[in-house]
């Protein structure tokens, strides 16, 4: 029998100063043997306040690849780590979250920034999930069992950061519609009730723009009930489907080509010429980026002209994912129309 499977979150504290909550949740759930991952800037901000407060082993990691979760892995197999708790920013969870998976324990998501969907999620970025298929590892990983979102923590995090959570979730937009699209097509699974809990966190974002704009504080809770909301949506549907398709192919694609924006800006600017190529409202999604003051055009997000075409052209190629790109792409021809046409270029 074919079994559609959905994995939850199990907790979601939202709140401020209650990183104290992590020790609690720990004791309660009978974990004995915790491991903390972060990175060197949120070991202080975040991990190493948890480090006081429950006995843990902590590593801090430079940069996030296979490599490095495999030596992760293998700390957890060292000493028996029985819970993970990634404790950062988007990469810091996609570590987590894959050495939780491979080590099979669970892990709990401590996000520091509200800058993507990732801290809810089973979704993996593009690039370390590449890595591993290509070295024949598995890229499944599990969704948090607990979120723990101490505000007090995100708010002060770069606005930057905030805006390119909006942005991610603004994605969403061209995600369902290609998502759909495959379910017409190719007969793809498809749900509507995550398609619609996915629209409906995009949706917030932009029924909130002046919030986010005007009032930082309360946008950064909006954007993370967003993005927790996108996680679910994502758990319901079994796949990032509800909340990646060919506005996330673009912005793989400018990873590859070594683009340094954050992942959620160049989604938002993938969106605006993916809503083009959909026939629907390109540019109300271009206005409401620029209004909460995202990228909207290749110089915004430190990208050439040529490399937005080049991105444009090669984003099918890169996952087995049917969206409005089709199969065969699109011309360099049409994507320098599209991009220049939709003030990308
Ligand atoms: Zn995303």
């Amino acid at each position: 029998m074919n079994i559609h499977f959905m994995e939850f979150p199990r907790e979601v504290l939202l709140g401020k100063n209650i990183l104290s909550r992590v020790g609690e949740i720990i004791n309660r759930f009978g974990f004995h043997a915790p491991l903390i991952i972060s990175g060197p800037l949120t070991y202080k901000i975040a991990a190493s306040r948890i480090e006081k407060e429950i006995q843990a082993d902590v590593l801090t990691i430079e940069q996030v690849t296979l490599s490095e979760v495999e030596r992760i892995q293998q700390e957890i197999r060292e000493t028996h780590n029985d819970v993970v708790i990634g404790a950062g920013g988007g990469k810091i969870m996609d570590a987590s979250k894959l050495a939780a998976s491979w080590a099979d324990i669970p892990w709990i998501s401590v996000p520091t920034s509200s800058s993507n969907d990732s801290l809810s999620s089973q979704a993996l970025s593009f690039l370390l999930s590449k890595e591993a298929e290509e070295e024949g590892k598995s890229s499944h990983a599990h969704a948090p069992l607990c979120i723990v979102i101490d505000m007090a923590i995100v708010e002060k995090a770069p606005r930057r950061m905030l805006i390119a959570g909006c942005s991610d979730l603004i994605s969403n937009y061209t995600a369902v519609r290609d998502w759909e699209l495959a379910h017409r097509l190719k007969g793809e699974y498809y749900s509507d009730y995550a398609a619609a809990l996915s629209m409906m966190s995009a949706k917030l974002v932009i029924e909130n723009a002046r919030t986010v704009k005007e009032d930082p504080d309360e946008g950064a809770r909006l954007v993370l009930k967003g993005l927790v909301s996108s996680g679910v949506a994502m758990s319901i549907a079994g796949s990032s489907r509800p909340a990646s398709g060919s506005e996330h192919l673009f912005s793989h694609a400018l990873d590859l080509l070594g683009s340094k924006a954050l992942h959620g800006e160049q989604c938002g600017a993938g969106a605006i010429m993916m809503m083009y190529l959909h026939n629907a409202d390109w540019k109300s999604v271009r206005d409401v980026l620029k209004y909460i003051g995202a990228p909207t055009t290749g110089a915004e997000l430190g990208v050439d002209a040529d490399t937005v075409v080049k991105a444009l052209t090669m984003c099918h190629k890169l996952r087995d994912r049917y969206t409005i790109l089709g199969e065969k792409g699109i011309t360099r021809k049409a994507a320098k129309a599209l991009a220049e046409t939709t003030g990308v270029i």
